[in-house]
């Protein structure tokens, strides 16, 4: 198994794409923790994982809150040992252009997506250096790579994600914790599912490959930059789009 006696914090796990990650890094072996908002979802993620023969702790998380953040790690710490990998995958999207964006909605967008995961890594890195090192992956978006006339507090909070990703992982590097990001293109998840309702979202024709992705296809990903196969990776960024950024 690929994480096997790893520990892992997914922030956004309670469904879509971090739900798919939280499930797929148990059967690979590692005891998950999701944090999350929703508790319901959440617990019934973990109850799931339980019942097929996984570790998994679900966890009442606010992102935006540094104190959140650290009542989760403490919480992680005290059930399983130790934390060696951090998945930044909660966040939200705001359909609005620029001039549609109103200041309150520019500071909810950056605040659960941009400083949200700049708090989860800096909640973290003490454990990380306890446990010799760790793996943190930053979930941005295509949207953090290309812009569009949509989503303009999304765009300008993914491209934080990516750059603030590769500053931590230079930071960081010394002390082997390696940070990454992926970058999804359109994902069958609610989150695209209330892109697509609104005019002028991507349409599977838009996408080279032909259709939507599936939170798997990315979780695989995820996976990768999470396990020891990836231990020469730092910095980098995964593109998992289908080809839309291409
Ligand atoms: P989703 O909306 O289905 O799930 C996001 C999760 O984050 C939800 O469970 C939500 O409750 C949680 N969350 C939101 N605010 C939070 C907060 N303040 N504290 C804790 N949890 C919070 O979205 P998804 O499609 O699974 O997206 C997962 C990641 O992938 C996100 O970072 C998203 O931006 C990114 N992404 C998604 C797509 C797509 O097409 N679905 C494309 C590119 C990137």
């Amino acid at each position: 198994m690929r994480l096997e006696g790893k520990v892992a914090i997914i922030s956004g796990g309670a469904r879509g794409m971090g739900a798919a990650e939280a499930r797929m890094f148990a059967r690979e072996g590692a005891k998950v923790m999701i944090g999350d908002l929703l508790e319901e979802e959440g617990n019934k993620v973990a109850a799931e994982i339980g019942e097929a023969g996984g570790e998994a702790l679900f966890v009442r998380l606010d992102v935006t809150d540094e104190s959140s953040w650290q009542s989760a790690v403490e919480a992680a710490v005290e059930r399983f040992g130790k934390v060696d990998i951090l998945v930044n995958n909660a966040a939200i999207l705001r359909v609005q252009g620029l001039l549609e964006t109103t200041e309150e909605i520019w500071d909810e967008v950056m605040d659960v997506n941009a400083k949200g995961t700049f708090l989860g890594t800096k909640s973290v890195i003490a454990e990380m250096r306890k446990a010799g090192g760790g793996s943190i992956i930053n979930i941005s978006s295509g949207a953090g790579i290309t812009g569009s006339e949509r989503n303009t507090a999304y765009h300008a909070s993914k491209g934080a994600v990516r750059i603030f990703t590769k500053a931590a992982a230079i930071q960081y590097a010394g002390e082997n914790i390696r940070v990454n990001s992926v970058h999804p293109g359109p994902i069958e998840t609610d989150m695209l599912a209330s892109s697509t309702s609104v005019e002028g979202g991507r349409r599977p024709e838009d996408i080279p490959l032909g259709r939507y992705g599936r939170p798997e296809e990315v979780a695989y990903g995820v996976l990768y930059l999470a396990s020891d196969e990836s231990s020469f990776v730092t910095g980098s960024e995964v593109i998992i789009d289908g080809g839309r950024t291409a």
